[in-house]
């Protein structure tokens, strides 16, 4: 008996052939970027897509590059896109390294600088004559590690010159209120183009699960009944979070379940137990941390074991990275240094994953203070010792 015909089509990374209930915001981006089908090179188009986790944002992204390139080659335009993760790429010159492999642009041996790398990138595109369409998925997060001027020179550095207009911009955040930080005028730039995704309602859910259940799973392995238990759960309309991420989740761990237990149907009961499982904090950290680097899971990790074992609430940073010493000869990692294993504790909390507070004086100086506001600690657990797994093979 078998559930799943194609279970990589559940997975978070597959784009999907298209996105039920995202008609008017596709055709939004289609109107902002319509110039690089009729007008080429005459602006330099800057989109912002705002929405919460699970809304669809990378995916809107995604199939309209997909969707866009391909109409603008039948049409005779070369035009090309480049989705840039920035959680994963941590730094401007990073950024700005990925969005010249995506595009081909041949780069030199020796060190450059990020200025340098993006007169090569647009110097490239207009040998060929190409215009591109770069994402910045995760643009909150090179906000915060990368700072105002990272943000100033990827917006607005280049914004008078005619070479620029080669480039065109959809930035993806989380909530528009955590881009406050930026500078106003900037703000309001980013703002003028606005795509904002709601969360979606049981009934949209219903018809999303529909689409992807049909793409990865047997017919007869699901029925209405079991996508419309999981639509209600997770409606926004129903008090659910609107997360397509999560229903996803929730209707592919329940078919892995009926499967392991060798039936060829989903139950409601399967429905409930992926529910249990799937507990939305595990859910919001797993795809906070899906691309960090590998010592950052290791200390994570250290920490959850540690709460485990002590019962603590808290933990002192000394401890954490005794422990981090530990976890990582069980693993075969060589462990970091004091100053590294500090500054992935402090990206960690930064990105909301751990907290971390100075303890003020105490007897011995002052020390750092961690912990997890979210459970539960063994789901958690098995769930880094995968990742890491995974990770080092
Ligand atoms: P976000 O970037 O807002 O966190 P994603 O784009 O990663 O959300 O979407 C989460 C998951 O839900 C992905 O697997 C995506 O393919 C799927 N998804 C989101 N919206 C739709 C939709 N309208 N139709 C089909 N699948 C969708």
């Amino acid at each position: 008996p078998s559930i799943f015909k194609s279970r990589e089509s559940l997975s978070p990374e597959y784009i999907p052939g298209q996105l039920p209930h995202r008609d008017k915001e596709l055709k939004a981006l289609a109107s902002y970027f319509k110039h690089l089908v009729t007008t080429p090179g005459s602006i330099s188009q800057r989109v912002l897509i705002t929405g919460r986790i699970g809304t669809g944002k990378t995916a809107l992204a995604k199939v309209f590059g997909r969707d866009f390139t391909r109409l603008a080659a039948e049409k005779g335009y070369k035009v090309r896109y480049a989705h840039v993760n920035c959680h994963r790429n941590r730094s401007l010159y990073n950024v700005i390294a990925d969005i010249g492999r995506q595009l081909d642009v041949p780069v030199p041996p020796r060190g450059l600088s990020s200025k340098e790398m993006y007169d090569l990138i647009l110097n490239h595109l207009d040998e060929r004559d190409e215009y591109a369409v770069i994402t910045l998925d995760e643009f909150h997060y090179f906000a915060n590690i990368s700072g105002p001027d990272a943000v100033y020179f990827i917006v607005r550095t280049y914004d008078a010159e005619e070479l620029f207009r080669r480039l065109n911009f959809i930035f993806i955040a989380i909530d528009p209120v955590k881009l406050g930080f930026l500078d106003p005028t900037t703000e309001g730039y980013l703002l003028r183009h606005l795509v904002k995704l709601n969360p979606y309602t049981s009934q949209q859910l219903f018809d999303i699960l529909k689409y992807r259940a049909g793409e990865s799973m047997y017919e007869g392995s699901y029925d209405d009944e079991v996508l419309k238990f999981i639509a209600d759960f997770e409606g926004w309309d129903k008090g659910g979070g609107g997360n397509a991420r999560h229903a996803l989740e929730i209707l592919h761990v329940a078919g892995s379940s009926a499967e392991a237990e060798g039936r060829s149907r989903i139950t409601i009961e399967d429905v409930r137990k992926a529910i249990m499982s799937t507990s939305r904090e595990i859910l919001t950290v797993s795809e906070a941390i899906r691309d960090s680097p590998i010592h950052e899971l290791l200390i994570l990790l250290s920490i959850v074991k540690l709460l485990r074992k002590t019962g603590r609430s808290e933990l002192k940073m000394g401890e954490v990275e005794d422990e981090y010493n530990a976890v990582c000869e069980f693993y075969g990692e060589v462990p970091r240094k004091h100053t590294q294993v500090y500054e992935y504790v402090m990206n960690l909390s930064r990105a909301g994953i751990i907290q971390a507070r100075s303890s003020g004086k105490g007897q011995r100086g002052r020390s750092t203070l961690i912990t997890l506001p979210y459970g539960p600690l063994d789901v958690l657990e098995r769930y880094l010792d995968e990742l890491i797994r995974k990770k080092i093979q």
